[in-house]
């Protein structure tokens, strides 16, 4: 007997579904995608229990015929390309035809769909790819699709689902990518029977403004300044923040050809651009949009990726580094930009793919942060190397320094708690704990210490809910976009687990009285949008996983600046508190926390 047999469609469908509909936000994507095809002007998107039970998009664009709303179901059903060629010089949104088959295939749909030419609309409802009805009906000029019960015939994928505020975050982040490179189009979101967010057609500006805009704040983008740059290659258009309007939480968009794309190579570029004007820590918010042709892009053939390869990545990571900087320098008075020393800036390599691999040249000590003696020539003499010379010995350290035993030395030799007690401690630079051991010197980053320290007692106070809270004075009012509220709601219970005392003080805002005590006099504020903003964008979706945020970030926040004097008793009680940590040469990310100079090092320096 022949064992190999062709699938039933309904089957394919629902494979293929797999890909293409991983959730209800990819669901989302897509038909708002289709509708904005359609030429729509009005799309509302009505969602209930974040998309599990129902997902619904009405527009008013151009519909379909009796004939193509049966067809637009069917798998490779598309009315956007012909042939391959058109691949390349794609303008539209979808292409692949394989959306609605998905969607059918693993949902109860039904749809409603009007040209302007045909006196009356069709209705067709398909359950798991079977056609339940079709007839003929009463509507307007437009496509009102319904998906409701997603997943309905696919238990794994539905168990697979987050809670609800992270999947309705999800649709939210999906929706934003969208709004923002369609401005002209109005939009609503309807969320179990809550208008979220009201989007009248404006310009990109206006967009940005009513979609992270808040009518309680200042105007939020009177923050940023505009990015204009037009070459033969591409045009670069958009908003970058201004300095000192930088904050920890940023909103950080690209978008290409009117989509949205993730790009870390370019963002290197914006953030290279700042370089020296922001504090430590702190994000460039943007909002920049690329045009190209199309050819120079590769087309984005897989459904659910958003990152985009550019023929010419080097040359354009240039014009975007130059762009925004000359954005900056407009509006920036200090600190001076000199335009002559840009060329003198490296430009990393972009990443490449594994077949060109094995001819790229990593150089591990790029830092895009590093560019100061550019940034500021004069305050980073030219030819440095030159002042050595005559000096011989005084050459850079070279690789047969590297403290190659150091590594042998195991954390319990390396500071023993019994010396903690008495032995001398020194700062220096108002980076570094020095300190005297068996071993030879070690060195302590004082930030990264007192950060390690932190994160563990944070992370303790997490689990058995028992943060130490301090009073506020003055309560402080946070205000937060929806996307951001939906995701504070999500982790509320650990904010006041670990001390935040907070209370909902209107849809979109909370009263915060109290925070947890080693925050000690800063501000809440910044320390709860740059924990939104961490778990945002590390997607952690699980407590344990957000929980393990919140203490970073909290850590982070909360530990000693660099450029802090310590006092001895200070010193030596972080570094005590150190040694206690099951861990303490490096911080959960890797970072150096703790550096050995041995002895044998030191006194090779002068044989
Ligand atoms: P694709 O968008 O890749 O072509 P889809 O499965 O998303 O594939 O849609 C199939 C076809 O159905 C589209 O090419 C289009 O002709 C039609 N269609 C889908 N949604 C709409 C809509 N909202 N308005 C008009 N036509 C639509
Ligand atoms: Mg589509």
């Amino acid at each position: 007997m022949d064992i190999i047999h062709l699938l039933p469609d309904s089957v394919a469908n629902q494979i293929a579904a797999g890909e293409v509909i991983q959730r209800p936000a990819s669901c989302l994507k897509e038909l708002v995608e289709n509708s904005l095809d359609a030429g729509a002007t009005r799309v509302q998107v009505i969602v209930r229990d974040a998309g599990r039970t129902l997902l619904q998009v009405i527009d008013n664009g151009i519909g379909m015929s009796e004939m193509d709303a049966r067809l637009a179901f069917e798998r490779h059903a598309t009315s956007k390309i012909r042939e391959a060629q058109d691949l390349f010089s794609l303008r539209t949104m979808g292409f692949r035809g394989e959306a609605l088959a998905s969607i059918c295939a693993v949902a109860q749909v039904e749809m409603t769909t009007r040209r302007a030419e045909d006196e009356t609309g069709t209705l067709i409802e398909i359950h798991g790819s079977d056609v339940i009805r079709q007839e003929l009906c009463a509507c307007p000029v437009g496509t009102n699709i319904k998906v409701s019960n997603l997943f309905f015939n696919v238990p794994v994928r539905r168990k697979f689902l987050k809670t609800d505020q992270t999947e309705l975050r999800n649709l939210l982040t999906e929706f934003y990518h969208i709004v923002l490179v369609y401005p002209k189009v109005s939009f609503t979101f309807v969320h179990n029977d809550e208008i979220l967010m009201e989007l009248p057609a404006g310009t990109e500006k206006q967009r940005i403004e009513a979609v992270f805009g808040n009518p309680k704040r200042n105007v939020y983008t009177s923050a940023f300044v505009d990015v204009n740059t037009e070459t033969e290659l591409v045009s670069i258009r958009g908003f970058v923040v201004k300095p000192e309007n930088a904050t920890r939480k940023a909103e950080q968009y690209f978008f290409v050809n009117g989509r949205y794309m993730r790009h870390p190579y370019f963002l290197k570029a914006v953030q290279t651009a700042y370089s020296g004007m922001l504090a430590a820590d702190y994000q460039p918010s943007f909002f920049i949009y690329f045009d190209i042709a199309p050819e120079a892009i590769d087309v984005n053939i897989h459904p659910t990726k958003t990152e985009i390869k550019f023929a010419d990545e080097q040359t354009i990571f240039q014009i975007l580094m130059a762009s925004v900087r000359e954005a900056l320098g407009k509006f920036t008075l200090a600190p001076q930009i000199d335009f002559d020393t840009q060329g003198s800036i490296d430009i990393p390599q972009p990443p490449t793919d594994a077949v060109a691999a094995p001819r790229v040249t990593v150089d591990p000590t790029y830092n895009p942060f590093h560019t100061r003696g550019a940034i500021y020539p004069d305050r980073a003499p030219k030819n440095w190397e030159s002042l050595y010379e005559g000096l011989g010995a005084a050459k850079p350290i070279n690789a047969a320094m590297q403290p190659t035993d150091a590594l042998s030395v195991t954390e319990e030799e390396l500071l023993r708690p019994e010396d903690l007690e008495s032995c001398p401690l020194w700062q220096y630079g108002g980076r570094y704990i020095l300190a005297p051991s068996a071993q030879g010197l070690v060195l302590i980053n004082q930030h990264r210490a007192h950060a390690a320290v932190l994160y563990a007692q944070f992370t303790e106070q997490l689990s058995l809910s028992q943060g130490a809270m301090q009073q506020l004075l003055f309560p402080e009012v946070l205000s937060l976009s929806q996307e951001e509220m939906v995701l504070l709601n999500q982790i509320l219970v650990d904010l006041k687990a670990i001390g935040f005392d907070m209370e909902q003080l209107s849809p979109d805002s909370y009263s915060i009285l109290g925070i947890p005590a080693q925050l000690a006099n800063q501000s809440p504020i910044p320390a709860i949008q740059h924990i939104l903003h961490q778990v945002r964008e590390r997607g952690a979706d699980t407590q344990r996983e957000w929980r393990e945020q919140i203490a970073l970030t909290l850590a982070e926040q909360a530990a000693i600046p660099y450029g802090k004097i310590l006092t001895e008793t200070e010193m030596r009680e972080i570094v005590q508190k150190l040694v206690q940590l099951p861990q303490y040469r490096r911080m959960a990310d890797g970072k150096i926390i703790v550096s050995l100079l041995t002895d044998d090092e030191i006194s090779r320096r002068f044989s």
